[in-house]
Parts: structure tokens; sequence; C-alpha cells
């Protein structure tokens, strides 16, 4: 079931080892920030510079992989209708705007005993960050469009942290909805009982 993030909100939820994420703008041109922890030890957490040197690029999609602090894989790319995101910037925080990414995602995180230090670089999906040749970077308006959707696989057990992005800068003015679900038999709905069997 598809469920919806309000503008300018977040949630954190688990997601198990197989399971799949599908976030989808809606609207299009909007940002949702993700972290996560390996809920089996909230020590290990998702990092931009272990995944970004593992995949030899800044601009991660479908076939990358997101890993952690201690190098292993946390969330596989598996479909990716935008192709730009960035996993440079951390979320946008109170210093930016009221609420913020990095508060929505400490409120939530907090229930679970994870403090807001440990909330560190997000991928910011859909989140268009252009590099010059000279290393300059600049924030331009989201290229997703209205029902672009990427789909992240969990590599372990996960618990992940969601936004609608509240920076109205980054999302070309307008700070917008983001659709999520997890789908579980998802991908054997459409197949018969015989073909589903060992899909896990
Ligand atoms: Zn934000």
């Amino acid at each position: 079931m598809e469920r919806v993030l309000a503008p300018r909100s977040g949630i954190c939820f688990s997601l198990k080892k197989g399971q799949r994420l599908k976030v989808m703008d809606p609207y299009g041109e909007q940002v949702s920030d993700l972290y996560c922890f390996n809920s089996e030890d909230l020590k290990e957490s998702l990092s931009s510079g272990r995944s970004i040197d593992y995949n030899d690029t800044i601009f991660l999609t479908t076939g990358h992989t997101l890993y952690s602090n201690r190098c292993s894989a946390m969330l596989r790319i598996v479909e990716d209708s935008c192709g730009r995101h960035d996993f440079m910037l951390t979320p946008c925080s109170s210093e930016d705007c009221h609420p913020s990414c990095h508060e929505n995602l400490a409120i939530h995180f907090a229930p679970h005993g994870i403090h807001d230090d440990d909330i560190s670089t997000t991928f910011n999906i859909f989140m268009n960050v252009e590099v010059e040749p000279n290393g300059s970077i600049r924030i331009e308006k989201p290229k997703s469009l209205a029902g672009d959707q990427i789909v992240f696989e969990a590599c372990m057990d996960l618990l992940v942290g969601l936004t609608a992005c509240s920076h109205e800068q980054t999302n070309n003015g307008h700070c917008k909805p983001i659709h999520f679900e997890i789908l579980t038999g998802g991908f054997s709905e459409s197949l018969t009982q015989g073909q589903a069997t060992g899909l896990g």
C-alpha cells in the first residue's frame, strides 16, 4: 500500500533484508532524504564516503549499492526512473528551515535510541547538485518529473528514516509530498503460486 509523506514531514520504519522500498515523487521536483541504520546494531549506519568510494561515482543510480561505515552493503538501487540524486550534502538543518529534514529524521529516530548527532550525510533522493569541473557545486531544481520513482532493495535488516524535504530552494520553490511503499510480496502478486515459490 502506497503511503503519503506530507510536505515537510518525515517517518521512520523497518525494512527487512530482501524487502524493497519504492519512493515516488507524485508532482515532480521534490526531494526526499533517506538515512538508515543496521537495526541489529545501531552503530552501523549509512556512509556517503564509503558508497562514493566503492561505486566510483558521486551519482548513484540503478545497479549501485549504498554501503555502511563498516563497508557492508545496506541498500541496492534496483530501479530508478529519474537518474539524478545527491549523496554529498547533509540533510537541511534548522539553520536552513523549520521543520528541517534533520529535525524530522531526529524526531522519528529518537524513540529507537538514536541521537541526532548520529545522523550523517543522507542519500538525497531526487536532489540535483550540479558539479563544475573546478569542483564548485550548486543546487539546481530536481530533474524528477511527476511519477518518477526509485526502488531500493534492503541488503540487511534496516531502520530507515525518510523525509519530504522542507527546503524551498531545493524543491524549486514549493515543498510537496512524497509517496513511498514497502514491497514485500509485491513483486510476486502477478505471478502464479508456483512461480512465486522460492522468492522468499
Ligand atoms: Zn531537506
